[in-house]
């Protein structure tokens, strides 16, 4: 089969792509190796979708397809140190609507693979998995498992931090493990959230709360792996004890909605994202601790700048030169490293117990709380 690009992933950032490709000159084949399955009930994996990134789900026509009744809008933010350090901000004082969307990973996910399935210029493969890749001057050719072979001018990787793509196509990046669990879980709460996200930066970690509508709560709690591990085999009652109490009891009583499950976090940098006939895109590119709520955040923002470098090529150039991609390459780079060194920043400030860094980074959040201009940038780095 010949096709202009083939993107190996169709998780949100490899259909995003594919998405945002649609009226383009390009014919596409999409090779994911899972068909994608709704959760019976609430998704345990949540998302907060940045403003920017809800106006690119927009323009590609995802947004308003998006169930409303299961999203809500991020009105406040109240972050506490781990002694008397506090800063919030609401999206009325930063002159936005809402400084976030919270959305279910399923939600988004079911509506880009609807919306790429019907798309006249994507063939869907799935379930479908690479075999063997080979770059060659005219072409990459792409052997898949099952027997069929994709011929194409660009190869996407799309497939996730552990990328097959990226190991075939030769770039070796750089893990930090954080020797932590991202422990996420769902909670009914007897108190209004009244659209409050809340963070702690606590001994044993970094624990969020996003809002979700009603009175329920997704839980992000960043912490050592035993810990992490330790918490996952509680008993429901145990475990909505010990986070209500790591919340400072501020949504009141809780009750678990979805049972606890953890990932293990780590920080990936590629050196370069863009070679001869390939481009890498979302976790595939980079990966970055969820304390910032970034990952798919970024993700999108490759997507989008991906398909606008793309579509945005002259008759004579070819999508597959690397010169053709590396306006992608260089408007990426600066925003992805700029995420990801301030969110270990944040990350490696936290986690020292000696009482100089305790004060200076409580002290220094009660102050960014007071300058404008500080809690600004912390705002905007906030909001992606
Ligand atoms: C605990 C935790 C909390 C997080 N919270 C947030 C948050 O609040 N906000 C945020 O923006 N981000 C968050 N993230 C990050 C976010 O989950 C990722 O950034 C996002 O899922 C990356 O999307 P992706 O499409 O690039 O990769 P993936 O979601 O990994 O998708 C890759 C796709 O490729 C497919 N695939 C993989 N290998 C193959 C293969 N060999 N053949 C065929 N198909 C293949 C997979 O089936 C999958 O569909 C969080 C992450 C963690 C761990």
């Amino acid at each position: 089969m010949k096709v202009d690009i083939v993107i190996v992933g169709g998780g949100l950032a490899g259909l995003a792509l594919a998405a945002a490709l649609r009226g383009s000159r390009y014919a596409v084949a999409v090779v994911e190796g899972r068909v994608p399955q709704a959760p019976a009930g609430l998704d345990a994996r949540i998302y907060a979708i940045s403003p920017s990134n809800a106006a690119f789900l927009a323009d590609i026509g995802i947004w308003k397809h998006l169930d409303a009744a299961r999203m809500q809008a991020v009105e406040r933010m109240e972050v506490f140190g781990d002694r008397s350090g506090h800063i919030g901000f609401s999206a009325y004082d930063t002159g936005v609507s809402e400084l976030a969307w919270i959305a279910e990973s399923s939600l988004l996910h079911q509506e880009l693979w609807e919306t790429v399935k019907r798309q006249a210029n994507v063939q869907l493969l799935c379930p479908a998995r690479p075999e063997a890749l080979t770059v060659g001057e005219h072409a990459a050719t792409l052997q898949l498992a099952d027997g069929r072979t994709l011929v194409a001018d660009l190869v996407i990787a799309a497939d996730g931090s552990d990328s097959w793509t990226r190991k075939a196509l030769g770039v070796a990046v750089d893990f930090r493990h954080y020797e932590q669990l991202g422990v996420v879980a769902n909670f009914a709460c007897s108190e209004p959230h009244r659209g409050t996200a809340f963070q702690w930066f606590r001994e044993d970690g970094i624990l969020a709360w996003l809002p979700l509508p009603g009175k329920r709560i997704s839980m992000v709690w960043s912490t050592p792996k035993a810990n992490g591990e330790a918490l996952c085999t509680l008993s429901p009652a145990e475990l909505c004890a010990r986070v209500a109490a790591a919340g400072e009891h501020r949504l009141g009583a809780l009750e678990l909605l979805t049972p606890p499950a953890g990932f293990p976090l780590r920080l990936m940098r590629a050196p370069r994202t863009v070679g001869p006939r390939f481009a890498l895109v979302g976790d595939a590119a980079h990966a970055i601790h969820p304390l910032s709520g970034h990952g798919i955040n970024l993700g999108f923002q490759d997507a989008r700048v991906l398909a606008e470098t793309l579509n945005g090529l002259r008759g004579f150039e070819h999508c597959g030169d690397v010169l053709s991609l590396r306006p992608y390459e260089r408007r990426r780079r600066e925003e992805v490293v700029a995420l990801q060194t301030m969110t270990d920043g944040l990350f490696r400030l936290f986690v020292p117990q000696n009482a100089p860094l305790v004060w200076l980074r409580n002290t220094g959040m009660n102050l960014t709380g007071k300058l404008p201009v500080l809690r600004d940038a912390l705002v905007r780095y906030a909001l992606g």
